[in-house]
């Protein structure tokens, strides 16, 4: 029995997310007494990087240009089968959402989605998660022979180890021909992606018009953050909608999270709750954002951030 960890690849290197996948999947195979072994999709030049963390075996994926999510998802289900893996694990995104249900009921196997602890075997397999836009915390039982989860991206910071060497095993599982077929692929490059992301700087309807989205853009770029926003700001063409957090955009789980001119409607903080520090700032002391803040600043955003991102360079360059 083992555990099985999908990595994620880009361009022919690691992604940000596989570094935190390879560590959380160590780290659980250790407290289930498993073997650990990840699953990769075609070359990745930077894979050693992932024996920093005690992963020792990935199988290794032929790509398939005509494949699609299913017939990825079935060639990994294959992957856990030959490896006798009783805990798959994905990362809470994309890549993960659009591979896991596929690859849980190909496996029969039980599925959480979003868990953010190391699972523990004090009274069988229970696992937690942050339930109720992060208000509370949930831990499930999970009783199936094999199970697949999705782990929120933040949830735990890998720390290297002895660094070991990684055995690459070409895989002879095949990914099938899929029936989808992709036309085109357009990629935001430049900035991490919002659910790798561990500094965010989101915006609102405070921000009163597109034209005024510079502020916001600089505060980013001299932080390092991705920057986000709130729905109706996309809804209404002021920013790309792979911006928009919240119950109904991108769930993310920065490690600080500065909303600016949003409300902080229940809808919003669905997506942003979990951020591990908050910082709001709005002109509105009764606007509700304030009540999930741990620093807010009740000013006008116009005055504020430019100052702010004043302090912030001025901050670096001593
Ligand atoms: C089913 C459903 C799903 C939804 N999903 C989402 C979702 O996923 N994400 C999401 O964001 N929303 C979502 N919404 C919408 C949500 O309910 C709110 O309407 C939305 O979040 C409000 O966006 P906002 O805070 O940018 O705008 P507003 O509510 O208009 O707030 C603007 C804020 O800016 C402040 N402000 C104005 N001027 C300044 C200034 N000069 N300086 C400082 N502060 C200023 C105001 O005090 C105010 O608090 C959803 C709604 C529904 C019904």
């Amino acid at each position: 029995m083992s555990v099985l960890v999908y990595i994620e690849a880009q361009n022919g290197k690691l992604r940000k997310a596989s570094h935190e996948l390879a560590y959380y999947a160590v780290k659980s195979a250790a407290i289930l007494g498993l073997d650990c072994c990840g699953v990769v999709v075609g070359d990745c030049a930077d894979i050693q990087d992932l024996g920093q963390y005690g992963l020792t075996q990935v199988e290794q994926l032929a790509p398939n240009a005509n494949g699609d999510n299913m017939t990825i998802a079935a060639a990994v289900a294959g992957v856990a089968q030959a490896k006798s893996a009783s805990l798959v694990i994905f990362g809470h995104n994309s890549i993960g959402k659009s591979l896991l249900p596929s690859v849980a009921v190909k496996l029969s196997a039980g599925t959480l989605s979003g868990v953010n602890s190391l699972p523990s075997t004090d009274n069988g397999f229970t696992i937690s998660k942050t339930v109720f836009s992060g208000k509370a915390i949930a831990t499930y039982e999970m009783h199936t022979p094999v199970k697949v989860i999705s782990l929120m991206g933040n949830s735990v910071k890998p720390e290297s180890s002895e660094v070991e060497n990684v055995t690459i095993n070409n895989s002879d599982i095949q990914i099938a021909d899929g029936t989808i077929k992709v036309i085109e692929t357009r990629r935001e490059d430049g900035t991490v992606p919002l659910p790798e992301a561990e500094l965010v700087v989101s915006a609102g309807r405070g921000m009163k018009a597109p034209d005024n989205w510079p502020i916001i853009d600089e505060l980013a770029e001299v932080l390092g953050a991705t920057t986000a926003c709130s729905r109706p700001v996309a809804d209404i063409g002021w920013r790309p909608h792979h911006e928009h957090v919240g119950q109904t955009g991108v769930a993310i789980r920065p490690n600080l999270y500065i909303a600016i001119g949003i409300s902080g409607a229940i809808q919003h903080l669905a997506g942003v709750n979990s951020s591990k520090t908050i910082v709001v700032i709005n002109k509105d002391p009764e606007a509700p954002f304030f009540k999930a803040a741990d620093y807010g600043v009740c000013a006008d955003l116009f005055d504020v951030v430019p100052k702010l991102t004043a302090a912030l360079r001025k901050f670096k360059e001593n």
